[in-house]
């Protein structure tokens, strides 16, 4: 497959950047050009929110159900393009493939799951506190959403924002991450090529800091959905702030995993290895820290090395690849950076710690899956988000201290504890400060139907998918129907 050329979709035409300017994406395994991407300008961007401002005044009287028509068809045709769209995500982003399809797979999940809400998305009718009056609740759509997305699930990310802002009635401006433009462009078209009228959603590629940062500021963008990292949430909550904008913010996670001595020790090793590791470890769930009581320290240490020290590098194209590649060269200095953090700290590495270069991987970001023991909580290497294979190995003396040890940081996304007590189970249920907690499963695996986001420094107390997101992508109305024929006061005319 060659490199394409792509474009900006504003207002149903697919338009270079005003300048004319472009920037490329590269396969991180291998450095192959994937496509050329418009440059844009805050021009560009401005374009893109006229017209999905234009597009909102008929799109938000087109009935919810009619709307959702719309989605059931891009949902079939994500169905048809899966294996298109797993490779072209394995070739630009760099996962590997059972993981790219179940990117994919999300999406078409989420697309099906928010179509279905076309014919639900229900309010409330209560009884008056008067006589001959009615009342009721509706969700009424909002506007045109800014929607800013990371480059590490770069199809299901946009359809967690895309699919309810759209079924509620909003428009949207889609920012994808530069690392991933290609996922961006080739998602929108699959709404174009499913009927969505012109200008009701738009992509704008291009840098954060340029055209993210406008669509951030733009007065007629009433609602702002981003996941990203806690630094650039801070900076969007700030400059989103002059305008009282509504916020979403899903960032960054210090994971743990809870082992404790009753724990079945090959399941956790498999939940382990699953939660570090998988797509090298740039999900926002991975699993960074591993919490374990005296008994099974040991233990696991050594069967992580060793299942560690087994997983094949390499493209995710390939058969029998385990980790891909990490997505540019910044990530993989910044992975490294932590490693010599690490052991200037003090902690013990036990596996990994470097970037593999053997037999072609160094043509792209390949490092190995890294494995510290002896950490101490408060370590940078247990405290800060490394966003890459590795993981800090905590000892804990019983389940209180290895829930203290798990709040002990800034992030509250996922958490994880193997037991087969069912007492620690739910004290952990209760006490672990996260959005997401999982008993005997690594840290990921979220499903669309449930609410997915996090506590702490990860958000702003929203939440993605599920009925959850509704509440972001509307506003409540309350209706009062008055049939008496006179005045009736609330709250005076009842007493
Ligand atoms: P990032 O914060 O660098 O970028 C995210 C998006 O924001 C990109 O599209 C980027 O272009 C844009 N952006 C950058 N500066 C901006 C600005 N000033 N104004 C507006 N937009 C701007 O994050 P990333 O490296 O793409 O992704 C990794 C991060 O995302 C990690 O911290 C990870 O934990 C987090 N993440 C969180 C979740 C979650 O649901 N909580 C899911 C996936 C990833």
């Amino acid at each position: 497959m060659g490199a394409a050329v792509c474009r900006n979709y504003i207002g149903g035409e697919w338009v270079d950047a005003a300048t004319g300017e472009t920037f490329e994406s590269r396969d991180p395994a291998t450095g192959e050009l994937v496509g050329v991407f418009p440059l844009s300008t805050i021009e560009d961007m401005d374009r893109a929110v006229a017209a999905a401002n234009e597009a909102w005044e008929s799109w938000r009287l087109v009935p919810a159900p009619k709307r959702a028509e719309i989605l059931f068809r891009v949902a079939q045709l994500l169905v048809e393009r899966k294996d298109e769209l797993t490779e072209l995500m394995v070739r630009e982003m760099g996962k590997v493939r059972a993981e790219a399809g179940g990117d994919v797979q999300e999406a078409i999940d989420m697309t099906f799951y928010m179509a279905g809400e076309g014919r639900r998305m229900f309010g409330h009718t209560t009884p008056s506190e008067l006589p001959d009056k009615f009342c009721m609740s509706v969700r009424m759509p909002v506007g045109v959403v800014g929607a800013i997305t990371p480059w590490n699930f770069p199809i299901a990310i946009p359809s967690w924002k895309i699919a309810p802002a759209l079924v509620c009635g909003d428009t949207v401006v889609f920012k994808p991450a530069q690392d991933t433009p290609f996922l961006g462009e080739r998602f929108v078209e699959i709404f174009e090529q499913a009927g969505l009228p012109a200008g009701v959603l738009n992509v704008v590629h291009g840098a954060g800091a340029v055209v993210g940062q406008h669509l951030v500021k733009h007065p007629d963008v009433p609602l702002i959905s981003l996941t990203g990292s806690r630094e650039v949430g801070v900076l969007v909550q700030q400059n989103a702030a002059p305008h009282l904008k509504n916020v979403h913010l899903e960032l960054g996670g210090k994971n743990a995993v809870i082992v404790m001595d009753d724990a079945d020790l090959d399941l956790a090793v498999d939940g382990i290895a699953w939660s570090a590791f998988g797509t090298s470890g740039q999900r926002c769930t991975a699993a960074s820290r591993v919490i374990a009581t005296g008994r099974v320290y040991e233990e696991l240490q050594s069967r992580l090395v060793s299942r560690a020290e087994r997983m094949r590098l390499g493209s995710g194209l390939e058969e029998g690849t385990d980790v891909g590649p990490v997505i540019n060269r910044a990530a993989l200095e910044k992975i490294h950076s932590y490693t010599e953090i690490g052991v200037g700290e003090g902690a013990k590495l036990l596996t990994g710690g470097e970037v593999a270069t053997e037999n072609g991987l160094d043509r792209g970001h390949f490092y190995r899956p890294t494995i510290f023991a002896d950490v101490d909580p408060g370590m940078r290497i247990a405290q800060e988000e490394i966003f890459g294979p590795t993981t800090a190995i905590i000892r804990a003396g019983d389940v209180d201290e290895a829930i203290r040890i798990a709040n002990g940081v800034r992030f509250g996304l996922s958490s994880s504890i193997f037991t087969r007590d069912v007492n620690k189970a739910f004290k952990a249920m209760r006490e672990l400060r996260t959005g997401i907690t999982y008993v005997n499963a690594g840290t990921t695996g979220a499903e669309v139907h449930l609410p997915f986001g996090g506590m702490k420094d990860t958000g702003n107390g929203h939440r993605e998918a599920g009925q959850a997101a509704l509440d972001f992508y509307t506003e409540w109305k309350a209706l009062y129907v008055d049939y008496s024929g006179t005045l009736q006061r609330a709250q005076i005319d009842n007493q």
